[in-house]
C-alpha cells in the first residue's frame, strides 16, 4: 500500500479551499467555514472543525488532508518575557519564532505618530474597570517570523548564516508560526495589538512568492492589517521594487555598513547588489504619507562604529524619508565581532541625529535565550521551561 499524500490546508486561500470543497461535491460556503476555522479559530485538527459535517471531515482526512499546523518542539522563556519557539514542520525541518510581549518599541509603526502610546507604558484603556476575566486587558506584542529555514546570505555577524540554507518555508508554514503563538497566548485580533516582523531566520525576499502569499493570508485570514507588519531584507534589490504594491508591509533594509568596501566584508551579498543599487531602489520606493523606510544598522565595534561611519550613513540617506534602527551586535559563538560599549552606541546615535537622521536604539530582547536579532540558530543547550 502506498502512503497517503500529506496535504496541508494551511496556506490555501479561500478560493483554493472553494475548489477543494467543490471537488468533494460540497457547497461553496463550506470553504468559508474551513477558512475561518483555520485562520480565525485556529483549530489545529480537522476533527475539531465542528462547523463542517463529520462526513466531510472524515473524507478529507481519508484523502490525506490535514490542517498543517506546525508543532512546538521547545519553548524557551527569557527573563524579559520574550519566548523563543522551536517550531517543527511535517518533514522535521525546524525554524524559530519569537514572541516579544509589548513589542520592542521600534517595530511599532505608530511610534512616531502624535498621541501614540510610549512603549512600556500602560494604555489607559487597559485600566478600564470592565477589564476582568471575561473582558481581559488589551495586550501588545510583536512576533518575529522566519521565512526560510536557515539562510544562504551569509552575513558575517549573523548566527543564522551558520546554519546555511535548509529550505524555503511554504506560506502555510509562515502563517502557522503566527497562529501557534496566538494560540499559546490567547491572542484576539480586534482586542490585542500585535505587530509582525519578518526578521527571523531567512531572507524573506529570497522566498518572495511564499512570503507575499503569507502576508495576504494573514491580512485576509487573521485580520492583522499589513500596516502592522514589517519585512526586513538584506538588500535583494529587484524585490524591493516588487514590494511596492498597494497591499504591503513596511520595509526595513539592513544597511549595516556605510560604504561598499566595509559592507562587502560583512555582507558578501553587497557584491551582487552594492549600496548605490539599494539606495536607488529605496529612493524609488513608493512610501505612503507619513511612512518612512527603516534602515537597520548592526554596530560592530571597531568595524562600522566610527564617527566617519555615522557621517557616511547620513550622506547615504540624505533625501530619503528614512529612519535608522541601531542594533548593538548580539554576540554569539563563532561570530568574530565585538559589541560596542553603550557609550559608543549612544555617540553613534547622537551623530546621526545631529546630522538630521532620526535614529533609534533597538533594545535586545531575549538575549539570555538566544532569541535576539541574529541569534536564531536553533540553540537548544539551554534550560527549557517546557
Ligand atoms: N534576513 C533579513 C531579516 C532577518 S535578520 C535581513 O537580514 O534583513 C534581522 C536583522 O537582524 C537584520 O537587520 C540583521 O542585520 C540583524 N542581525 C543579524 N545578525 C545580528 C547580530 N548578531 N546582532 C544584531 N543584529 C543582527
Ligand atoms: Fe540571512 Fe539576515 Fe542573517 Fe544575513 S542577517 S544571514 S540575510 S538572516
Amino acid at each position: 500500500m502506498t502512503a497517503l499524500p500529506q496535504l496541508e490546508l494551511l496556506g490555501l486561500t479561500n478560493q483554493e479551499l472553494t475548489s477543494l470543497v467543490e471537488s468533494f461535491g460540497e457547497p461553496r460556503f463550506r470553504a468559508r467555514q474551513l477558512f475561518d476555522a483555520l485562520y480565525r479559530q485556529r483549530l489545529t485538527a480537522l476533527d475539531d472543525i465542528s462547523t463542517l459535517p463529520k462526513s466531510l471531515r472524515a473524507r478529507l482526512t481519508e484523502a490525506g488532508y490535514r490542517t498543517g499546523f506546525p508543532a512546538v518542539d521547545q519553548r524557551f522563556v527569557s527573563l524579559d518575557g520574550t519566548v523563543r519557539y522551536l517550531v517543527r514542520f511535517s518533514d522535521d525541518q525546524s525554524v524559530e519564532t519569537v514572541w516579544m510581549p509589548d513589542g520592542d518599541g521600534v517595530e511599532d509603526t505608530e511610534e512616531l505618530l502624535p498621541g501614540a502610546a510610549v512603549p512600556g507604558t500602560v494604555n489607559p484603556a487597559d485600566l478600564r474597570p470592565s477589564a476582568n476575566a471575561y473582558n481581559p486587558p488589551r495586550r501588545r506584542g510583536t512576533i518575529c517570523l522566519s521565512s526560510q529555514s536557515g539562510c544562504a546570505v551569509n552575513c558575517k555577524f549573523c548566527m543564522t548564516a551558520l546554519l546555511g540554507l535548509q529550505r524555503n518555508l511554504t506560506a502555510g508554514e509562515i502563517v502557522g508560526q503566527v497562529l501557534l503563538v496566538f494560540n499559546d497566548h490567547g491572542i484576539e485580533i480586534g482586542r490585542d495589538r500585535i505587530n509582525l516582523v519578518f526578521m527571523g531566520q531567512g531572507e524573506p525576499f529570497l522566498n518572495y512568492p511564499n512570503f507575499i502569499r503569507a502576508v495576504q493570508l494573514l491580512v485576509e485570514g487573521t485580520g492583522i492589517p499589513e500596516s502592522r507588519m514589517t519585512v526586513s531584507t538584506s538588500g535583494i534589490v529587484p524585490r524591493i521594487a516588487d514590494l511596492g504594491e498597494p497591499v504591503r508591509p513596511h520595509l526595513a533594509i539592513s544597511l549595516n555598513a556605510s560604504n561598499n568596501a566595509d559592507r562587502e566584508r560583512v555582507m558578501p551579498i553587497n557584491r551582487k547588489w552594492p549600496l548605490e543599487t539599494i539606495l536607488e531602489a529605496a529612493r524609488q520606493f513608493p512610501l505612503r504619507s507619513r511612512e518612512r523606510l527603516t534602515f537597520e544598522y548592526v554596530l560592530l565595534s571597531g568595524v562600522n562604529d566610527a564617527p566617519r561611519n555615522a557621517y557616511e550613513v547620513a550622506e547615504l540617506l540624505r533625501g530619503i524619508r528614512a529612519k535608522v534602527n541601531l542594533i548593538a551586535l548580539n554576540p554569539g559563538p563563532d561570530i568574530p565581532f565585538q559589541t560596542p560599549s553603550a557609550d559608543a552606541v549612544e555617540a553613534f546615535q547622537q551623530r546621526l541625529v545631529a546630522a538630521g537622521i532620526p535614529a533609534y536604539l533597538r533594545r535586545p530582547r531575549g538575549l539570555d535565550i538566544y532569541a535576539a536579532c541574529g541569534q536564531l540558530k536553533r540553540t537548544t543547550a539551554l534550560i527549557s521551561l517546557g
